[in-house]
């Protein structure tokens, strides 16, 4: 039986909280890096008995360092990389939606990356595939990150999937709803099909 072998990255764990959204009357803190675990499980756990077979980065709450993430991707021979995150815009609220980023010149997570968009729930959705090279520059520590993500895994094509804003009320409220995250799952294990049938021929 052929199997393809996508890497989950889940962003973040341990003491590298990832976004944070502050306490609010509506919702307790939320932390980015729980985020990530819990769409990464279900992420995986969505592929059990099938072709696809992936490896997580972690599976706690623990962050592996970027030498250790690129190990794993690297020994279990994986083939495409999903690296998963939640955005947060310090200053700007109003900025809304799950957003790709991807390595320049990679046509592949390109198209994975407009597929994955294109099949998230309406309340995220949005078209936004960014090459790494169209961030501003080394100044911005902000948007330098996914760069940094990118780059950890070296030559294994990765999308980091971005998956809304964190400092974006209606994002938030979307992403504590029960049904959320099976939702975004469902729209993750679309990109992960697509990379098997992408990277597999
Ligand atoms: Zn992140």
């Amino acid at each position: 039986m052929t199997t393809f072998v996508p890497c989950i990255d889940l962003g973040h764990g341990g003491a590298s909280l990832g976004a944070v959204r502050p306490a609010t009357s509506a919702w307790p803190e939320i932390r980015e890096k729980d985020i990530n675990l819990e769409l990464g499980r279900r992420l995986n756990a969505s592929f059990a008995g099938s072709e696809i077979v992936p490896v997580m980065t972690r599976d706690g709450d623990y962050d592996p360092s970027w030498a250790a993430r690129y190990r794993i991707a690297k020994e279990a021979e994986a083939r495409f990389v999903l690296s998963l995150h939640a955005n947060f815009h310090p200053t700007a609220s109003y900025i809304d939606g799950a957003e790709a980023y991807r390595y320049p010149g990679n046509d592949e997570t390109e198209t994975i990356g407009h597929r994955w968009l294109a099949s998230m729930p309406s309340e995220l959705r949005t078209d936004k595939v960014f090459a790494a090279t169209d961030l501003p520059g080394p100044d911005d520590d902000w948007l330098q990150r996914p760069r940094v993500i990118l780059e950890a895994f070296r030559e294994l094509p990765v999308l980091v999937a971005e998956v809304g804003y964190l400092s974006n009320d209606y994002d938030a409220g979307y992403l504590m709803s029960p049904w959320a995250l099976d939702a975004v799952v469902c729209s993750l294990r679309l990109a992960i099909v697509e990379a098997a049938r992408l990277y597999s021929r």
